[in-house]
């Protein structure tokens, strides 16, 4: 680095003054020179200078310490490391010597022209500091692993040197990171990450192999194929303990790696592989297979096949009734809209299947904007043909919550399909406030403020605190269907219903419960004072000609 004189810093190491002079006339023009007359002297001086230090001449034979004593001393201190080091000799062997050691160059005695000296200086000079950038971009900060891109960089290079060596990739996932993040905090996240970090370079110093940490919690290695991994994590998560919490790790193994394959690709399969055990929490290593291959093969075609689908109308709105049991006998309040795929070849594909793989690819946008105006095309038919008005929710993902233009394209909708706000309903899944909860929180309010009935969907199932809850813009919650499901297996308790019912209570808004499949259900939610209930016990969402016969019976 270059000091505020704009000069760089050197240090001459050399105890006889007449050199000291000589170097110094040579070099005190360019640069800011600092001077020692023996070891010792030098070794306070780098450890003073040792942030603005650019280079060392370093005289071999010194009082106190000598060149070849020091030398090793520099290069192993982290701080030093960095800082070249010219060594001054007139003894041949030396030079090998302090090369090996870890000098740069070195400059013979008696000294050569002034030029060359000032040559061999630059050029040092220039190499680390060239060798100081690279570190910084291919180096996480947080960690001190390799960045995604050198990572990458860094495999591609192995596998041209080494074509034949059989080889994993490995993709390592903290799970539930952002809940340990909320819980103890970022700083507590970090040292987290930092351990993790600190373990996998340990468990996998021995070998040819690279780690890096790609984004937030996950790391990537990419190292000789093993054949089991499990005692490998087991160890790595013991580590952690120590961090006064539990830490669950998951692996997923792309094994023996197809090297035709892009890289980046292969580590998406190892990735793929980790995702299929998130909250399984007795396995922690998954490896890619035949039917992870066929899935995702499958998950490409559908993506590939969008558009098209798209223009051609296959998507089509199923409706599920959703009714008001406060009375003594169900009234059909509602409905949600509910999305099919009717594919030409595969037949009806459902959105479990595409939702999240189009949250991931960004198509979301494009097919929900779809699904909102043909169900408010649907809800301006059936009340114009029938008479009857009945208000539909749809469903958002949380992407299109960060969309500025939201309102506008809701606004736009309303008014171009002849319906009204009170007709078309919100559905927002609970998860979409957890990150970023203040932007989300501030496009609801806005929603809200234009006249929007927001439901918040799948309650329970997030992380929200009770905190936010109670500041939380919304007009009805709705049950995440765990909760039935735990309600209503062989323990029977339907204790945690009554603490949403009593929050619900407590906001002012109706709760909804959905995925209601029994009388025996239906009953119990209705007396634990459920509003609004929804599912196959009613009804199974159906096409919009079915749902006009529910419409009427409701009439009726
Ligand atoms: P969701 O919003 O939580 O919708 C409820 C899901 O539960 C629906 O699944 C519904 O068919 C199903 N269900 C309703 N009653 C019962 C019941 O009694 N028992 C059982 N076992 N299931 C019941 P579906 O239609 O497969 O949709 C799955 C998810 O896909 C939805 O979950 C929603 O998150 C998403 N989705 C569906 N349509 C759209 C859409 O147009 N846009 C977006 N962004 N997401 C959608
Ligand atoms: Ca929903
Ligand atoms: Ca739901």
């Amino acid at each position: 680095m270059r000091l505020s004189s704009g000069k760089r810093r050197i240090l001459v190491a050399e105890d006889e003054y007449i050199n000291r002079e000589l170097l110094k006339n040579i070099l005190d023009d360019e640069y800011d020179i600092i001077e020692a007359e023996d070891g010792e002297t030098a070794y306070e001086l780098i450890s003073q200078n040792r942030k603005t230090l650019s280079l060392i001449l370093l005289d071999l034979n010194m009082p106190k310490l000598t060149g070849l004593e020091l030398l090793p001393r520099i290069k192993e201190d982290p701080d030093t490391k960095g800082i070249p080091i010219i060594v001054l000799t007139s003894d041949q062997e030396s030079e090998v010597e302090s090369l090996n050691k870890g000098a740069s160059d070195f400059i013979p005695k008696p000294y050569p022209q002034p030029d060359v000296i000032k040559a061999r200086i630059s050029r040092s000079i220039e190499l680390a500091e060239d060798r100081q950038i690279i570190t910084a971009t291919e180096r996480d900060a947080l960690t001190g692993l390799y960045t995604r891109e050198y990572f990458y960089r860094y495999g591609e290079q192995f596998d041209k040197y080494h074509p034949s060596t059989d080889m994993d990739a490995l993709c390592f996932d903290v799970d539930h990171f952002h809940v340990l993040n909320e819980r103890f905090g970022m700083a507590k996240g970090d040292e987290i990450l930092k351990k993790i970090a600190c373990c996998l370079t340990s468990v996998f110093s021995d070998q040819d192999c690279v780690v890096c940490r790609k984004i937030a919690d996950t790391f990537l290695v990419y190292c000789h194929h093993h054949d089991d991994y499990t005692e490998m994590v087991e160890k790595i998560m013991a580590s952690c303990s120590e961090l006064a919490t539990t830490i669950k790790l998951r692996l997923g193994v792309y094994a023996s790696c197809d090297k035709k394959i892009d890289i980046q690709v292969r580590f998406a399969r190892a990735k793929i592989a980790a995702d299929k055990i998130r909250n399984n929490y007795s396995v922690y290593v998954s490896t890619y297979d035949e039917e992870l291959l066929e899935k995702e093969l499958f998950n490409e075609q559908l993506v590939d096949e969008f558009p098209k689908a798209l223009e051609e109308r296959q998507f089509k709105v199923f409706f599920q009734p959703k009714y008001d049991v406060r009375g003594d006998k169900p009234v059909l309040s509602s409905a949600e809209a509910l999305v099919r795929w009717f594919h030409p070849a595969i037949g009806m594909i459902s959105p479990g299947k595409f939702i999240p793989l189009f949250e991931e690819d960004g198509l979301i946008a494009q097919l929900d904007e779809y699904i909102w105006r043909s169900t408010a095309e649907q809800i301006a038919d059936w009340k114009k043909r029938l008479g009857i008005s009945v208000p539909v929710s749809v469903n958002l993902s949380r992407a299109e919550m960060y969309d500025p233009n939201l309102v506008d394209t809701f606004e736009r909708i309303v008014e171009e399909s002849g319906i009204t706000k009170k007709d078309i309903y919100l559905e927002i899944t609970e998860s979409a406030y957890v990150s970023d909860a203040d932007q989300i929180v501030g496009r609801v309010k806005e929603l809200r403020d234009h006249g929007f009935f927001i439901e918040m969907d799948d309650f329970g199932s997030g992380y929200s605190s009770l905190n936010m809850i109670s500041e939380l813009p919304i007009d009805a919650l709705k049950l995440d269907m765990k909760f039935i499901r735990n309600a209503f297996d062989k323990h029977n308790d339907t204790r945690m219903i009554s603490i949403v019912i009593d929050i619900a209570e407590y906001l002012g808004v109706p709760v909804i419960a959905e995925g209601v499949e029994t009388e025996e259900q239906y009953l119990a939610l209705k007396k634990l004072g459920c509003t609004i209930i929804q599912g196959y016990y009613f009804s199974k969402p159906v096409p919009a000609d079915e749902f006009i016969k529910i419409l009427k019976e409701g009439e009726n």
